[in-house]
């Protein structure tokens, strides 16, 4: 503890739940059924803890705090996809988005509250950075789109996306910690292979990341393989220039042996040309990869339009013809911005807590 300040019990391993209860001359093996209660049953409080007696309870509320976040609004699309709002403990607002497909749910969850990288495309990069997430809040939203998919489609998550607010790889070590959990036979016990992680590309951390083995799936929201025309958009390929991206996407491939995704979101006149595509191709010269393109979702108060859809069509041929494997993706729950690149918390009193 700090001062009057709780620790939050979830930060605690399971090592040092059982030093807690030896300290308090309590049985050790309490430890393993709190740390069940937080992983494999995603409860909401201490109180929800009903095996352990109400004195054992007090010690904990006396001792930990037990922040949560909670879904303030909910938006439904006319095609289904459901965008939250998520509150958490300090009052600032995060977006998480439940897309289903057939009996299929996947959750786009997000890694920060805001991003600083600054896309010029993107909603969140609008609203600046205010903090990264804990693992757990990384965690919750999971628990709480997971309930949401029961409750709206009958169905249990099936896949995750961390492709909402903010750079995963910005956050990575509480971003890992939140996987481990979900993946966990002690926890979600989701197959990593469902889960996508996406980032703008930061050399180092893919390096880290196919290190980590974490046997997830990566995705590179790439969206031009030209230099000049992806310092614009993507600010921080200054720093990162695509030489450096596709060494360290070489690296992840010779060290992980697996295809990863390459997002490419189309503008209109700006990305979208054969030259565009020739250029995307040499970029993939050196691993295999899966090409995702998607029209581009208007965000108000920015520049960028969606290119005709024969533009797009043409561009899929192109890439086709040199076999690459190429799918053009359906955006979704756009008339409630819950689409790639749209999520930014509309009133200003949900941006600022
Ligand atoms: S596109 Fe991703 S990395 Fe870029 S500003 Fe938006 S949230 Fe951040």
């Amino acid at each position: 503890m700090n001062g009057d300040i709780k620790e939050d019990i979830r930060s605690l391993s399971l090592t040092d739940l059982e030093k807690f209860f030896a300290d308090q001359n309590e049985k050790t093996f309490r430890a393993n059924q709190v740390y069940e209660w937080f992983w494999k049953k995603s409860c909401r409080s201490i109180n929800d803890m009903t095996n352990l007696s109400k004195p054992v309870r007090k010690i904990l509320e006396d001792h930990f705090s037990f922040p949560v976040l909670h879904i303030e609004k909910e938006y439904i699309s006319r095609d289904r996809t459901v965008k939250s709002t998520f509150r958490l403990h300090d009052r600032l607002m995060i977006e998480g988005v439940l897309i289903p497909d057939g009996n299929r749910t996947t959750a786009c969850i997000s890694s920060q509250v805001g991003c600083q990288l600054g896309c010029t495309f993107c909603a969140t990069g609008l609203f600046g950075f205010k903090r990264n997430l804990a693992f757990t809040e990384i965690f919750d939203q999971v628990v709480e789109l997971t309930n949401q998919s029961l409750h709206h489609f009958n169905v249990p998550l099936s896949n995750i996306v961390l492709m909402g607010m903010g750079e995963p790889l910005l956050n990575y070590e509480e971003v890992k910690r939140a996987i481990l959990m979900i993946t966990s036979e002690d926890g979600l016990g989701m197959s990593p292979q469902r889960i996508t992680l996406s980032t703008v590309g930061i050399p180092n951390m893919i390096r880290k990341l196919a290190d980590d083995h974490l046997r997830i799936h990566l995705a590179i929201s790439l969206h031009t393989a030209d230099n000049v025309k992806r310092s614009i958009i993507v600010p921080l390929n200054k720093k990162y220039p695509l030489e450096e991206l596709r060494d360290a996407l070489k690296y992840y491939h010779e060290k992980t042996g697996k295809r990863f995704t390459l997002e490419y979101l189309m503008f209109a006149n700006m990305n979208d040309s054969l030259s565009d595509a020739h250029n995307l191709a040499e970029f993939c010269k050196s691993f295999p990869v899966k090409i995702n393109l998607i029209g581009y979702n208007q965000v108000p108060d920015l520049d960028f339009k969606r290119p005709e859809s024969g533009k797009i069509i043409a561009f899929k041929e192109f890439l086709e013809k040199k076999n690459m494997i190429v799918n053009i993706r359906k955006s979704r729950g756009e008339d409630i911005e819950a689409a790639c690149g749209q999520l930014a918390l509309k009133d200003r009193n949900q941006r600022e807590g």
